[in-house]
C-alpha cells in the first residue's frame, strides 16, 4: 500500500516519547520527507497530491520564504520590545487588509493564542464574562479557546463540560440540523432570541465568537443574513463580535479575502493564524484602537516570539507571494472548477450528499441515504485511506466525520484538481 517498514518503525518511535495528539493521520502513514507547492513526497520519492494543508497556503517549501527567513536569521531575531522595521511593516500590511476602524494589530504565535487574546479583549471591553459560541466549532486548546470549542469530533464531552459562562447556539448548518434549506434563516431568528433571553436573565454576553464561514463543519457558508442578524443583537447587548478567520480567511475563499465579507458584516475583532505564517508559528488579533487600548488599561500584553523579526519577515513575504502569484484569484478559478466537477460527480455517486464551500475551502459530505442524510463516517475514513494509497491526501472533518475536507495549498492547478476528482471517482466506482 505504499508505506515502508521504516515508516512503520518511525510511527512506533514517535509514539514512545511524544504525547498522543489528535490522531487523525492515516493507519499506515508514509514517512514524508519534503513538500513542493501542493505536493508531498515520501522517503521513496513517491508523490502525494496534498488536498488538506491549508496552513501551507502559498505552497510547501516556498523558496522565497526559505530565503527570507535564512537572511533574517543571519541578521537579527529578537523580541518586539526592540525597534526594528519588519514589525512596523508587517503591522501596516495586516491593518491594510481590513476596513477601518480595524487598524490595530497584536502579533502572537498561533490561532489558539489569537482566540484567547480576542476573548480577553472582549472581557476587558465590557467588564463581563459571558460568551456566545456556535456548536460544532473548534477555536483552540488554551483554557479560554477550549471553553468556546464545542466540536464533539475534537472532544466527545464538549457539550457537557463547557464552563457556565459559555452559551451555545445551534450549529447554523443548512444541510442538516433543525432548519434545512430554505428554512435555514431560522437559525438567525433562534440565535437572536437566545441572545435576548441571556440579556433579560442578566447575563448579557461580552462576546459572540464564530468562524465567519463554517470551516470546522465542513466548509459551509453560514446561512445568508446569519451574521447580519446576530452581530447587531450582540452589540445591542453591549457585546463585541469576534470573527475567527484562522482557517477560512486570507484569500482561500477566492471571491473574498475574509470570510466575514461573504456575510456582509464587519466584526470588532478578527483572529488570524495558519496561512499567515505558511507553517511558521504566527498569529494575529486585529481590532480597533479603542478596544486594544481598553485592554492595555487593564492588562499587559507581551509575547517573546510574537512579531519577532523572523516572524514579521515571514508574514510580509507570505503576503507578497499571495499578491505576486495571484493566489486568491487562483483559489477562485480553480476552486470553482473543482466544485463544479465535484457536483458532477455527485450526479453519478449516491454516496455524495452535498458539495459545500467556496474557493479552495470545499467539503464533500458523504451520506448513506440522501433522504435521511445518515452520515457515512466509516466509508469516509476508508475512502481517505484508499485515496492515500492512490497518492492523494484528504481527510474527514465535521462532528460526524463524514465530510471530505478540501483545503489544499492555494497553488492548486486545474490539472491537480482534475486528478483529485478522477481518483475520487475511481475509488467511489471500484470501492475502497
Ligand atoms: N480557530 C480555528 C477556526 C481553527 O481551525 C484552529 C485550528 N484548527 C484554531 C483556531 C487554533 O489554531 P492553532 O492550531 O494555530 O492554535
Amino acid at each position: 500500500n505504499g508505506t515502508t517498514p521504516e515508516a512503520a518503525a518511525l510511527v512506533r518511535r514517535r509514539e514512545r516519547h511524544l504525547a498522543a495528539v489528535q490522531e487523525h493521520y492515516f493507519a499506515d502513514p508514509p514517512e514524508i520527507e519534503r513538500g513542493w507547492r501542493h505536493h508531498l513526497f515520501d522517503t521513496d520519492a513517491r508523490p502525494y497530491l496534498d488536498m488538506v494543508n491549508n496552513v501551507a497556503a502559498v505552497g510547501h517549501a516556498h523558496p522565497r520564504i526559505a530565503e527570507a527567513v535564512g537572511r533574517q536569521l543571519n541578521l537579527l531575531n529578537t523580541n518586539s520590545r526592540f525597534n526594528y522595521a519588519s514589525i512596523a511593516e508587517f503591522s501596516e500590511r495586516l491593518a491594510a487588509l481590513l476596513p477601518d476602524p480595524l487598524d490595530t494589530v497584536f502579533l502572537v504565535n498561533s490561532g489558539t493564542e489569537a482566540v484567547d487574546l480576542a476573548l480577553r479583549l472582549s472581557w476587558a471591553w465590557s467588564g463581563r464574562r459571558d460568551v456566545v459560541a456556535v456548536r460544532e466549532a473548534y477555536h483552540g486548546w488554551s483554557d479560554a479557546a477550549d471553553a468556546v470549542s464545542t466540536s464533539v469530533a475534537d472532544n466527545p464531552q464538549a457539550l457537557e463540560t463547557r464552563p457556565p459562562w459559555v452559551h451555545t447556539l445551534d450549529a447554523p448548518n443548512a444541510y442538516r440540523g433543525r432548519h434545512r434549506g430554505a428554512d435555514a434563516h431560522r437559525y438567525a431568528t433562534d440565535a437572536v432570541a437566545s441572545i435576548e433571553r441571556l440579556q433579560a436573565d442578566g447575563r448579557a454576553p461580552a462576546t459572540f465568537i464564530a468562524e465567519a464561514f463554517y470551516g470546522n463543519a465542513g466548509g459551509m457558508p453560514l446561512p445568508d443574513g446569519y451574521l447580519r442578524a446576530v452581530y447587531p443583537a450582540i452589540r445591542a447587548a453591549g457585546g463585541l463580535c469576534i470573527a475567527d478567520e484562522v482557517q477560512v480567511g486570507y484569500g482561500r475563499l477566492g471571491e473574498y479575502f475574509w470570510g466575514f465579507e461573504q456575510q456582509g458584516v464587519l466584526p470588532d475583532i478578527v483572529t488570524v493564524a495558519k496561512a499567515m505564517g505558511n507553517g511558521h508559528p504566527l498569529g494575529a488579533v486585529i481590532t480597533t484602537r479603542a478596544i486594544a487600548d481598553r485592554y492595555r488599561s487593564q492588562g499587559y500584553f507581551f509575547s517573546s516570539a510574537g512579531g519577532s523579526p523572523v516572524s514579521s519577515v515571514v508574514g510580509t513575504t507570505v503576503l507578497d507571494i499571495l499578491a505576486d502569484e495571484h493566489l486568491q484569484q487562483n483559489a477562485r478559478v480553480v476552486g470553482a472548477h473543482l466544485k463544479s466537477r465535484l457536483e458532477d460527480l455527485a450526479e453519478k455517486h449516491e454516496l455524495i450528499g452535498a458539495v459545500h464551500g467556496l474557493g479552495l475551502y470545499l467539503g464533500v459530505e458523504l451520506v448513506r441515504d440522501r433522504a435521511t442524510r445518515e452520515p457515512a463516517d466509516l466509508e469516509t475514513a476508508m475512502i481517505c485511506e484508499r485515496m492515500r494509497e492512490l497518492g492523494v491526501i484528504v481527510q474527514p472533518t465535521s462532528d460526524r466525520q463524514c465530510v471530505l475536507k478540501i483545503k489544499p495549498p492555494m497553488t492548486l492547478t486545474i490539472e491537480s484538481a482534475d486528478y483529485f476528482v478522477h481518483t475520487l471517482d475511481a475509488v467511489l466506482t471500484h470501492g475502497w
